[in-house]
């Protein structure tokens, strides 16, 4: 099958980054491309693992010699998905999972038509603030403008191809696990398929002039 991106939306606090952690486990057939980001780091995240944190210098060098698939500013600071990163996934034959904003999403269905892109809402507005005030770690202006983001990123719901709802972590995992499994037989990302089926109409032609004679 041919690998493909599938792309993560939702909201900060929405819960897809957790989704998209309890997917990969155990599946050596996906990847996460681990993004880049000026944001501060969060105690118990890990350099290269959760985030490459840049300086805004080295951002901006990156973007320059253009080494982004995407990129853009949320809440003040920047992110983007290295090419490098999916590149590597790819190689390996994996589908590439990206946990990205909406802006970056909209420049990933551009340039790669073939992604796949589904939307993660949170069950209620109560649920998506009160994650997002468990990150202790920002000031409540910067989890104010984080709520304020939310609404406006919910607007580019239609943008996506699926979308679901987070209100059982088990059961959306599920659902994006369906959905990749559907994507994943589209006769458009399985081309080795074609030398096979071709046989196998061959053989019921054969078998057709067997029974014709026979
Ligand atoms: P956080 O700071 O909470 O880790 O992420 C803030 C937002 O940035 C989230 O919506 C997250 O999905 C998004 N984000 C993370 N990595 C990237 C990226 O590489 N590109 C874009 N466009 N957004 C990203």
């Amino acid at each position: 099958m041919k690998p493909f991106l599938l792309v993560l939306s939702s909201p900060s606090g929405g819960g897809k980054t957790t989704i998209a952690r309890r997917l990969l486990q155990g599946r050596e057939d996906l990847g996460y491309s681990v993004s880049a980001t000026t944001r501060p780091i969060r105690p118990g995240e890990k350099d290269g693992v959760d985030y490459h944190f840049l300086t805004r210098d080295e951002f901006r060098r990156r973007v320059e010699v253009g080494e982004f698939i995407e990129w853009a500013t949320y809440n003040g600071e920047w992110y983007g998905t290295l090419r490098e990163e999916v590149d590597r996934l790819f190689a390996e034959g994996r589908i590439v999972i990206l946990d990205i904003e909406v802006n970056g999403a909209r420049q990933v269905r551009t340039s790669a038509p073939d992604s796949v892109h589904v939307f993660v809402l949170p069950p209620s507005a109560a649920v998506l603030v009160e994650r997002l005030g468990r990150r202790a770690t920002e000031t409540p202006a910067k989890r104010r403008e984080r709520v304020q983001l939310a609404a406006a990123e919910l607007a580019a719901v239609t943008e996506y191809d699926y979308v679901i709802i987070n209100d059982d972590l088990i059961a959306a995992v599920s659902n994006v696990a369906a959905i990749i499994e559907a994507e994943g037989r589209r006769v458009s990302r399985q081309r080795r398929l074609i030398g096979g089926i071709e046989r196998l109409r061959q053989e019921v032609i054969e078998e057709a002039a067997r029974i014709a004679g026979g």
